[in-house]
């Protein structure tokens, strides 16, 4: 590992139903999120990047970040990286 450097770590959430897949229909979804943050000697120290994606049950279509709309992906952000997943640092 290296002394200083950005990790990233991919949070699974909750199986659920957004909105309908774009490429088959299936209301049936997972969300995730992924984080990158900035370590030194292994600590996390704050985030650098955080984004939110749901992966369709059926298909395994991902829709990113952007991709999904804005109110989803303040549902799934607050879900995803609520404190409890934060190490003491960060606030
Ligand atoms: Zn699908």
């Amino acid at each position: 590992m290296n002394i200083y450097g950005t990790q990233g770590k991919l949070i699974k959430g909750d199986v659920g139903e957004s909105l309908p897949c774009p490429s088959c229909g299936n209301l049936s979804q997972r969300n995730f999120g992924v984080l990158r943050y900035f370590h030194l000697y292994g600590i996390p120290l704050f985030s650098v990047t955080k984004k939110v994606g749901i992966e369709c049950m059926q298909c395994r279509w991902v829709l990113l970040d952007k991709q999904i709309p804005e109110e989803t992906r303040q549902e799934i952000d607050t879900k995803i990286f609520g404190k409890k997943y934060l190490p003491p640092l960060w606030s």
